[in-house]
């Protein structure tokens, strides 16, 4: 019996893999880097700026990730719009040498790098990899996951290290605390960064929470901004980064896409139905060109 539901799990996966495949186009530019200077130009047209990251593919070479990120450094500095470039460590193999490359080259640009955040067993390795191209110039940004239960700490840290921050809820649940509320993890890190951090990305599309964190910071005068991911509704989010005043960033991926979420959530959240039959449509249809026309003046 046990065999029979593992096989039939194999073959659902087996199956939802091409799916997730397609359907995640609709969450990346297109797979060059032209198509993220493109859609980018209409993010700074519409007064926004944006993040830049290559997405790899699981077979992708910590080189050629490194290769994708310089030549993102080279497309974007000729650009001349508020742009940073984000990394995901795990994908450059932790490699001290490929960052520092990175690193060595933003700096020429003036670019800051930003380390996106991966799984919890990835934090503390990513941290001690930030910490060896501090200082030298480059602005270095750091993402503190809402989900993980040392990211308070972690935002002591950058605090102290002056670094900016990214408050994301995170992808991944943290296995030493699977009970922690994605929300309430958000806002501690939140207070914790209020009045005393250099600068923080609320990055979240979830209306009232966006509120609650922008409301912290403002009242501390906390320098911040609202960040937003390519392909998820940005319409509740935005409406309350103008009520605060705050400007928005928009993450704009390149390279391969994936799915901001997985078909056994359907369980528990049947709109999932919804979005995979959308973002099927979506994917087959060039890069979105309808971008929402943005003002960062209070309303
Ligand atoms: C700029 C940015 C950078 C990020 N960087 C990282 C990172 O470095 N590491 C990391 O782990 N995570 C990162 N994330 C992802 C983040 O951790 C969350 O998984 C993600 O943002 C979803 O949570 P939320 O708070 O935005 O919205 P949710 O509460 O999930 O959703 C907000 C609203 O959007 C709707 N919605 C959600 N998904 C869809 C969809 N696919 N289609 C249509 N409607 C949808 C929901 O129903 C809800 O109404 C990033 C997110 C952003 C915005």
């Amino acid at each position: 019996m046990d065999d029979t539901i593992r096989g039939l799990k194999q073959a659902a996966l087996a199956a939802w893999e091409p799916i997730a495949k397609r359907a995640g186009r609709a969450y990346v530019a297109g797979p060059r880097i032209t198509d993220a200077l493109t859609l980018s130009r209409q993010f700074w047209d519409a007064g926004m700026g944006v993040v830049v990251c290559f997405w790899n593919g699981e077979n992708t070479s910590p080189r050629i990730v490194a290769n994708r990120a310089l030549a993102t450094l080279e497309s974007f500095a000729e650009a001349d719009g508020d742009h940073y470039l984000a990394i995901k460590a795990p994908a450059l193999g932790f490699s001290r040498d490929l960052v520092r490359e990175i690193v060595t080259r933003a700096t020429l640009s003036s670019a800051r790098v930003h380390f996106d955040a991966q799984r919890p067993e990835a934090v503390e390795k990513t941290r001690a990899l930030a910490e060896s191209v501090m200082g030298g110039g480059t602005t270095i940004g750091f993402t503190l996951p809402g989900r993980f239960s040392r990211s308070v700490r972690d935002a002591a840290w950058a605090i102290r290290r002056n670094v900016p921050v990214r408050v994301v809820k995170g992808q991944v649940p943290d296995p030493a605390a699977p009970e922690l509320d994605p929300r309430a993890g958000f806002l501690a890190v939140i207070d914790a960064l209020a009045g005393r951090a250099r600068h923080v990305g609320v990055a979240s599309h979830d209306a009232p929470l966006v509120r609650q964190a922008l409301q912290r910071l403002v009242s501390n005068g906390t320098p911040c901004e609202l960040e937003l991911l390519l392909g998820l509704p940005f319409g509740p989010a935005l409406r309350e980064a103008r009520t605060f005043g705050v400007p928005v960033r928009v993450y704009v991926p390149f390279g391969e896409g994936r799915l901001p979420y997985h078909f056994t959530e359907v369980r528990h959240n049947p709109r999932v139905l919804a979005w995979l039959a959308r973002d099927l449509w979506r994917a087959e249809r060039a890069p979105r060109a309808k971008v929402p026309g943005w003002t960062s003046a209070p309303a």
